[in-house]
């Protein structure tokens, strides 16, 4: 296979002629080389160089220059407003954690540094005048889309078991395949995934449902799954005993976040949505039933995501998407202009897109008119947001202020008159105009006084 050819942009060039002026080895290396000969723009340029931290520091002195790990080697230099993180040729020492070593030592070789890298694909470097160094075999797994471990599999894993989930990572992300060998380790080191952080977990976790092979992914390594969210077990292989569905629940699941766009906060209200559903099964004359279930996914949803420490905004819009995301089912334009008033129209979208990739994972019976019903619910969305509609009281023409300069007492009956006024515009029955609500406040005053 002809892979295209890496171009580092002029500020990536610009560090390493300096780094070769001044007599030292320097590559690009890792994610960038992957990318690039993939023909994927890489979204960061990293540089390994055997100048040793302090060297690049004094070199790039004209620059902006951020120590960020120096007892790591690495430093970021800032060239053209763009920062490159310069990292110095690097041995690990002894894991002791299974996290990370227990100190770092540098060195001169450049292999060194490659063999201790993660997979093959990431175990190359480029710098103009040499082309590629590939000492793993990482173009041919380029080419044969595989991850696989530099070196023996299992060794690696114990080193570092995050590993075992960025294998899985770049497997969904790039829709590749796992060597044998990787993948039989993977399997039986999953507990090592016990010694790391919530926090690198959750972003691994995270890229990994956003990947374009998520699906395949979480349902061979379900085992792996389950090993870091074991609340999402009970979903695996649970019949849902109802001619609404033909999947069991986890495969359901898996369906729903690969129907939603991939974004961290709905992959994640997809992946969790119906994990309260177990718990809550029950059988009649017809068929099986999940009542409650939502209040009972938020529950394991709140679990979940406070132990992975996920942000506040993700917890908190995560939650109410799966809180609801059984309400929308046959909604009116009016009621969901209401919804839109309450929850924003961000966050109605969202819940819509969830709906409409759960009812495209149900049976067939029902599936395309209601898929169909999701997409006019979010064709009505980009019309009002094209017509700036006005759908909460914050867009209403007229104000608290306004309502009292026509008399209307302070307190209460201000809310409720806004509220009035809201909703009889929402139902298209008056115009969100100044005058014409002024007037409509009025008639409502005298009425209600
Ligand atoms: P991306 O940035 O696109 O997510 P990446 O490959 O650049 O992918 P990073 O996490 O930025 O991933 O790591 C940069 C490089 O450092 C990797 O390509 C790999 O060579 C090495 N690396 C990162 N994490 C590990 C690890 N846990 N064990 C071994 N090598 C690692
Ligand atoms: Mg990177």
């Amino acid at each position: 296979m002809n892979l295209p050819c890496i171009t580092p942009p002029v500020f990536v060039q610009t560090a390493l002629q300096m780094l070769h002026a001044a007599g030292y080895e320097a590559y690009v290396v890792g994610g960038c080389v992957r990318d690039a000969l993939l023909g994927a723009e890489p979204h960061d340029w990293d540089v390994t160089t055997n100048a040793k931290p302090d060297a690049v520091v004094q070199l790039f002195s004209a620059y902006h220059v951020i120590e960020t790990g120096l007892q790591h080697g690495t430093v970021t230099v800032v060239i053209e407003h763009c920062p490159i993180e310069i990292t110095t040729y690097r041995i690990d020492g002894v894991y002791a954690d299974y996290r990370r070593p227990e100190t770092v030592s540098f060195t001169q070789s450049l292999d060194a540094d490659l063999a201790r890298r993660d997979f093959t694909v990431n175990a190359m470097a480029y710098q103009p005048e040499t082309g590629v160094v590939d000492l793993y075999g990482g173009r041919a797994d380029l080419a044969a889309r595989r991850i696989a471990c530099v070196g023996c599999a299992t060794d690696r894993f114990e080193e570092d078991g995050l590993r075992i989930l960025r294998a899985l990572r770049f497997a969904s992300v790039l829709d590749f395949t796992i060597a044998p060998e990787t993948a039989a380790a993977i399997h039986t080191q999953k507990t090592l995934l016990l010694h790391i952080s919530a926090e690198r977990i959750w972003v691994e976790l995270t890229k990994l449902l956003c990947g374009q092979a998520a699906e395949r992914i979480l349902q061979d390594y379900a085992d792996v799954l389950f090993t870091i969210l074991p609340e999402l077990e009970p979903m695996y292989g649970f019949d849902q005993c109802n001619p609404h569905h033909c999947y069991d629940v986890y495969t359901h699941t898996l369906k729903v976040v690969m129907g939603v766009p991939a974004e961290p906060l709905l992959r994640w209200a997809a992946l969790l949505h119906d994990a309260g559903k177990p718990a809550c099964f029950t059988i009649d004359e017809r068929g099986g039933h999940f009542y409650g279930h939502a209040v009972q996914s938020v529950a394991i949803a709140k679990i979940v995501l406070k132990r992975l420490k996920s942000d506040r905004k993700t917890y908190d819009s995560v939650l109410a998407l799966v809180e609801c995301h059984d309400t929308v089912w046959s909604s009116s334009d009016r009621q969901l202009k209401r919804l839109v008033g309450k929850i924003g129209l961000a966050q109605a979208r969202n819940l819509i897109l969830l709906h409409r990739a759960d009812v495209g994972a149900q049976a067939e019976i029902h599936r395309a008119e209601r898929v169909a019903h999701a997409n006019q619910m979010l064709a009505w969305l980009d019309e009002w947001e094209r017509q700036d509609a006005c759908m909460s009281l914050k867009k209403l023409a007229v104000g608290g202020k306004d309502l009292m300069a026509i008399g209307i007492p302070q307190g209460k009956q201000i809310g409720i008159c806004l509220q009035m006024l809201l909703e009889q515009v929402i139902d298209e029955q008056l115009c969100n105009e100044r005058d014409e609500l002024l007037a409509a406040a009025k008639e409502w005053k005298e009425n209600a006084g």
